[in-house]
């Protein structure tokens, strides 16, 4: 596929591409934005727990830099006997603990009903399973907050942008793109984190792309490496599993990072910025 190739792709887009909006979409949130220079960290769990391990978790995520906290409450198992989140009331434990830090709260939302109760939630989180679930889409279209929209994990490229018009065309512009990985026939890894899709997304679209190297790999060690390349490939933010004790978790602590490991990470992604040019840590904590 050549550059023309790429371009004729890039038309396919009516809202999401670059033909339609050449400048790259700015996503502000609090004080961190996505996109168009702008690099935002979201940390925190896979699953909020208990108040007390996301707040602990907020203060992690605080200190070390980053910009906004994850915790899922509804979470989406391959087996049903699998921990299946805290549900509904685990939202105001993630609030309450975000706000307690001066951070903005990113969830995920796993069926049109559930919107009453992510009404403080300030970014809602499509999740890979979800992604061409259009219903649910077209529901999450006419809310007022950012979505962060997961590649499917056997879903191309054109069908992630394709997913991203159901939102745009809803009129929801302000849609975050996350490449988590998808299936290929390695078993070692949980995915294989696609980081070629950063940079083309970028090409063909103006909407912010960040990288989730925890579900991407499923592998601690790996998630400090590819966190660095993610950045260098272009990417405007990152989702990070961070969790106060991970050898404890509910859910996905193979993958988490524990809060030291999440601190050394802020500090090499600090350090990169003299390559990216892009700001990672939060304008006060200059
Ligand atoms: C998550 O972010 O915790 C999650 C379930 O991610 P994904 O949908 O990418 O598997
Ligand atoms: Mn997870």
């Amino acid at each position: 596929m050549n550059e023309n190739d790429l371009r004729q792709i890039a038309d396919c887009y009516p809202l999401a591409g670059r033909k339609p909006q050449q400048a790259d979409t700015v996503i502000r949130i609090g004080r961190t934005a996505f996109g168009g220079g702008h690099f935002a960290v979201i940390g925190g769990p896979c699953a909020v727990e208990s108040a007390t391990q996301i707040s602990v978790a907020a203060g992690v995520v605080r200190s070390a830099g980053a910009g906004l906290l994850r915790g899922g409450v509804y979470k989406p198992r391959t087996l049903p006997y699998s921990y299946q989140g805290i549900g509904e009331k685990g939202i105001a434990m993630l609030v309450a603990a975000g706000r307690s830090q001066g951070l903005p709260v990113v969830s995920e939302i796993t069926a049109a009903e559930q919107i009453p109760f992510f009404a403080a939630v300030d970014v809602l989180q499509v999740g890979t399973r979800n992604m061409q679930n259009y219903a649910l889409l077209q529901a999450l279209a006419a809310c007022r907050q950012p979505i962060l929209l997961k590649r499917g994990l056997s879903a191309t490229l054109q069908e992630l942008l394709f997913s991203a018009e159901y939102l745009l065309a809803g009129g929801n512009p302000n849609v975050i793109l996350c490449e988590r990985g998808i299936r290929t026939y390695d078993t070692i890894t949980r995915n294989t984190l696609d980081l070629a899709a950063v940079p083309l997304l970028k090409k063909l679209s103006h909407l912010p792309v960040i990288v989730d190297p925890s579900h991407g790999t499923g592998i601690r060690s790996l998630v400090l490496p590819m966190s660095l390349a993610a950045a260098a490939a272009g990417a405007d933010g990152l989702l990070l599993e961070m969790h106060p004790d991970p050898e404890q978790a509910l859910s996905d602590g193979e993958q988490s990072l524990n809060p030291d490991e999440f601190r050394q990470l802020m500090a090499a992604l600090t350090q990169l910025r003299s390559v990216t040019g892009k700001q990672t840590r939060l304008a006060d904590d200059q």
